[in-house]
């Protein structure tokens, strides 16, 4: 696999004409090492391969050399799709995890219509505020508890009707076939093909184009399952090599995901180079409470959010499963080439006046979310200027020479906030105490050290402000 613009590089004609929207055929091999486009967005590059054997044949070899090693499957449709898989790496820091394990809650064919409204609504509605973006998630797990296919066919199309991805659950073919007539069109995933019905759920994928999971706990059956379906033209597939928390328990489900993902990515095999899929869910076969159970869905996710599973179905809708599992999953997935930063500038908080106090934080998106989040909460009226610190937080900046008294200046001086305030006045972190004497030999402003912790800032206000 190509890993540097410049192995790309070869493969492009080298005519700089821009068509595909860069100015040289060098910007676009690095923005298909980053996977913004692929080889075929190169126009020249795909005309040439239609008139000439020998460029179909450099075509072919490039789209082969940067595809991912995980091969990517996309679930649903349209603007809610979401990609999974895709991956090249056996760990984030090699390069970076692109598609994050997507995230779906079942449903079931036996309740009643209002508890699936209820249902799908909470997942629809899920949204939380993190690090400037807003999480939410991916879609709706519909399980047919009743081995009905009418009444597994009426509760998808009343799953669809939300508009989310969709992961049809039965392992009886004609409950599937029955559910695929209604909701084909959506391209839900199947689940799932096992060594009693695979092939007829060959044929269910063949005949209605869409990607399908395999289930098996023993490796070779999942392996030799997946090449036959690839062989028939099936090629959209997910591995689930059965999320175990009871029996044999998470350590042999851990070592079947580990041999998994690294015989797909480190060995010549790519019989195995799929999506894998783990199931929080399992958690409900452990005795217990609903809250026992709902703690080790957050246990199993957690454990495969960190090691390879690339899609994941759970119960729980509960804050205290679900805030865990997505922001760790924000974080594992946060890509390490690319600090995670603000614009630096100058904010007004809830509208500011001329006599309110003037913050300054860094733009590593963590610590100005938190700093704008506890001023606005607080309603406190105020000034905050944004430092570029190249995405740092404040201790790491200040101690590498990214936040300094002279960068403070300029950004006084860039931003206009002399023209808006009439003190000079500036708040600064707490953890940037030592700079306190160079910012006002810099800037000619009084520095006033604020507290170590943003959430204290309104009771620090209260006595030190006015000054
Ligand atoms: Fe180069 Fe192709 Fe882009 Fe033209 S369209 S600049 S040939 S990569």
């Amino acid at each position: 696999k190509v890993k540097s613009p410049l192995e790309v590089y070869k493969f492009l004609p080298q005519t700089n004409c821009g068509e595909c929207g860069y100015d040289t055929c060098m910007s676009f091999a690095a923005q298909i090492i980053d996977r913004n486009v692929k080889p075929t967005d190169c126009p020249p590059l795909v005309e040439n391969a239609k008139k000439d054997k020998k460029f179909e044949k450099k075509l072919k070899e490039l789209i082969a050399l940067t595809s991912p090693e995980i091969a990517e499957v996309i679930i649903g449709v349209g603007d809610n799709a979401v990609k999974i898989g895709g991956e090249d790496v056996l760990h984030r820091h090699e390069l970076t995890y692109f598609n994050p394990t997507a995230f779906f809650f079942d449903v079931w064919d036996t309740m009643d219509e209002a508890q699936i409204d209820e249902r799908c609504s909470r997942v629809v509605e899920y949204r939380k505020f993190y690090v400037g973006d807003f999480i939410t998630l991916e879609g709706i797990a519909v399980r047919c508890t009743s081995n009905d296919p009418e009444k597994f066919r009426k509760a998808v199309k009343k799953v669809a009707e939300y508009g989310k991805p969709m992961i049809l659950v039965a392992l009886n073919p004609e409950c599937m076939r029955a559910a695929l007539e209604e909701v084909a069109d959506q391209r839900p995933l199947i689940y799932a093909a096992t060594k009693d019905n695979w092939r007829e759920f060959l044929e269910l994928a063949l005949e209605f184009k869409v990607p399908v999971t395999l289930r098996s706990k023993d490796l070779n059956t999942l392996k030799s399952m997946a090449k036959t379906f690839k062989e028939s033209g099936v090629s959209d597939i997910v591995l689930d090599p059965v999320t175990e928390p009871v029996g044999e328990g998470l350590k042999a489900t851990f070592e079947r995901v580990v041999q998994l993902r690294r015989t797909a990515i480190l060995g010549e095999d790519k019989d195995v180079a799929y999506p894998i899929m783990i199931t929080p869910i399992a958690a409900w076969l452990i005795d217990g409470d609903e809250v026992t159970k709902g703690y080790w869905e957050t246990v199993i996710a957690a454990t495969f959010i960190v090691k390879y599973a690339d899609v994941m179905i759970f119960r729980n809708l509960e804050q205290y499963t679900v805030m865990p599992s997505v922001i760790l999953r924000y974080n594992i997935y946060t890509d390490p080439r690319t600090p995670v930063q603000v614009e630096p500038g100058l904010r007004e908080i809830n509208n500011p006046g001329p006599d309110d106090p003037v913050f300054i934080t860094t733009n590593f998106a963590l610590t100005y979310y938190t700093v704008e989040s506890d001023l606005t909460s607080n309603n406190i009226k105020g000034w905050l200027l944004v430092l570029d610190t190249e995405g740092l937080g404040v201790e790491v900046s200040v101690a590498g020479g990214q936040f300094t008294a002279a960068k403070v200046k300029d950004l006084i001086k860039e931003t206009g906030v002399e023209e808006k305030v009439n003190h000079r006045y500036l708040i600064i972190p707490g953890l940037a105490a030592r700079l306190q004497g160079a910012i006002e030999d810099e800037t000619g402003w009084t520095v006033l050290v604020g507290p170590m912790d943003s959430g204290r800032i309104k009771g620090w206000l209260e006595k030190q402000w006015p000054p």
